[in-house]
């Protein structure tokens, strides 16, 4: 092996830069060369790269997105494209691929690994933290302390004017965000989808709240239940005669999954960087990059395909216990 291709894909997220920069100088640390591919899976359909050196990936660190760019391509899902990017791969002398990606990625990179002869290397990146067998993907880190900052300042109104707010925060169909966030920031309520309760609940939770003399709540809301609009909408018609007041909403959207990367993700990132590139040397193949038990462990890439990650219901229990 003396060259490797290398690509960001699916949603950007705080700390990729440092994980590129981590393959890419511990690559050059055992001599090999590492081929960047733009935009993901699109780079290596349509050939398109630039070789990464020592000096290339130097100031990135602390920078939020992927300096190697990223996209959803949905060709990769075809058999025929997938073999134009084997076969680029091939004609380029790369016989390995890091993939930093999510849920969607890794379906991706474990076609490619069955397919063809390729070893294909797969690094957890996602704010949803949902990637099957490892506790930690790169970006969520830097999303829950994000969302926190932005919360703690939504709850300065939230106390003021004694109102309810509902803060829908990011995570697509999963709900670690939100429940990180809402411990983190002491929400009233927190809904994930994962864990639903119905509507009644919400409202008698509000109530009781009321009547216990706390005039202000904060509910943090997961994406992937509804939207915050709607809750707000259902909430407002059902409560408008329990003398609660209006119920506001905020949908805090991007600015979760952008901004430097705090000092967990860069350490995280470098970490899962070196791992993949020292392994890879060591001769393993078709493996993910894993956080477990503390340690930094690999496993079969196949392990992920077709499973996502949920929290764990003694998380959320303390979430309900502590709220309120
Ligand atoms: P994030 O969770 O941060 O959004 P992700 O990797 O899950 O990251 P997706 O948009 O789901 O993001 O997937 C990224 C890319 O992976 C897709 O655009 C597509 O190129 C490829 N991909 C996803 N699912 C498959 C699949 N079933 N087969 C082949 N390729 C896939």
């Amino acid at each position: 092996m003396k060259r490797i291709g290398l690509l960001t894909s699916g949603g950007d997220c705080p700390g990729l830069n440092a994980c590129i920069r981590a393959v890419v100088r511990t690559a050059s640390f055992y001599s090999l060369e590492v081929y960047g591919f733009k935009r993901g899976f699109k780079g290596l359909i349509d050939n398109d790269y630039s070789v990464l050196d020592y000096k290339s990936v130097a100031g990135i660190l602390q920078k939020g997105g992927t300096v190697l760019l990223t996209a959803r391509e949905p060709r990769f899902k075809d058999y025929n494209f997938r073999k134009l990017a084997y076969e680029n791969l091939k004609n380029l002398g790369i016989d390995s691929l890091i993939v930093i990606g999510g849920n969607g990625s890794f379906q991706g990179a474990n076609l490619l690994a069955s397919e063809f002869d390729l070893n294909v290397v797969g690094i957890p990146k996602t704010i949803d933290n949902d990637i099957y067998g490892t506790e930690y993907a790169i970006g969520f880190d830097t999303a829950v302390n994000n969302a926190m900052d932005a919360i703690d300042k939504i709850k300065d109104t939230t106390v003021s004017h004694e109102r309810i707010f509902i803060v829908e925060v990011m995570g697509r169909d999963s709900g670690f965000i939100a429940l990180e966030v809402g411990i983190a920031t002491g929400a009233e309520i927190t809904i994930i989808p994962e864990y639903p309760f119905p509507l009644h609940v919400i409202e008698e939770k509000i109530v009781k709240s009321k009547d216990m003399g706390k005039n202000f709540a904060i509910i943090v809301l997961a994406e992937g239940v509804t939207s915050a609009k709607q809750l707000s909408e259902i909430l407002n018609e059902r409560l408008k005669d329990k003398g609660i007041g209006d119920i506001r909403y905020s949908v805090l959207g991007y600015i979760q999954r952008g901004g430097s990367p705090t000092a967990y993700d860069r350490i995280m990132a470098s970490r899962f960087g070196y791992f993949a590139v020292k392994k890879l040397v060591e001769g393993e193949r078709n493996f993910m990059v894993a956080f477990e038990n503390g340690m930094i462990v690999s496993k079969p890439l196949g392990i992920s395909f077709g499973k996502v990650r949920i929290p764990d219901i003694e998380e959320y229990q303390l979430n309900n216990i502590l709220s309120l």
